[in-house]
């Protein structure tokens, strides 16, 4: 993919789907450290994400903050970004044509990051980059490593922080795979610093 469309991690303007171009109020780009270890990957923005321009900024993101805050970790200290960077109407999933056309933007992203983990949050993302069916709900806090154009990415499979919404079962499963997502980027060890400090 040519680089035309993106400034840096963002990109500034992209009319390849459609349907997407009229949903959206605004493209939506990742946000977080451009050096982040630790990358979470959400499949596209809802409503509140298009109104602020963020990702995972409703309740599913609210949920996402409480499970990196029980684990030391604040927003800000992740990278948060989506398969699909505009939102589709009547929030369906995106279709393939639209993650394939969102998928070079993704990828250099990640290529530029050269994060330790990606953690796919739910169904789409964990397909879109295992490129096979995941059943996430058996498969979340599975680690493979998946190709993605010349590199090799760890991945962590979660459940969706909205699956916790409606099905209180998952809760346990999200916070447990949050919490090996810090341990495995190392973050774990930096917010056990910061707590401490904290102490003082
Ligand atoms: N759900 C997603 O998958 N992405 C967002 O940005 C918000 C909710």
């Amino acid at each position: 993919m040519s680089d035309d469309a993106m400034d840096g991690l963002c990109v500034r303007e992209c009319e390849r789907c459609p349907e997407l171009v009229e949903s959206r109020s605004q493209i939506v780009n990742g946000v977080g450290p451009d050096d982040a270890d630790l990358v979470f990957l959400g499949e596209a923005p809802g409503a509140n994400e298009d109104e602020q321009g963020e990702p995972f900024v409703g309740r599913s993101g609210s949920v996402l903050d409480d499970a990196l805050r029980d684990v030391g970790l604040a927003r800000s200290d992740v990278r948060i970004t989506n398969c699909v960077r505009c939102r589709p109407p009547e929030n369906r999933d995106p279709t393939k044509a639209e993650l394939g056309n969102c998928r070079g933007y993704l990828e250099r992203e990640l290529e530029r990051l050269d994060p330790d983990l990606v953690v796919t949050l739910g169904k789409v993302p964990s397909e879109h980059l295992l490129d096979r069916s995941v059943a996430v709900t058996k498969e979340a806090g599975d680690v493979v490593d998946v190709r993605l154009g010349e590199r090799l990415q760890r991945v962590l499979i979660c459940v969706h922080p909205a699956a916790t919404l409606y099905d209180r079962s998952q809760r346990d499963t999200f916070s447990d795979t949050i919490a090996r997502a810090a341990d495995l980027s190392g973050l774990a060890d930096s917010a056990d610093g910061q707590s401490s400090l904290g102490d003082f």
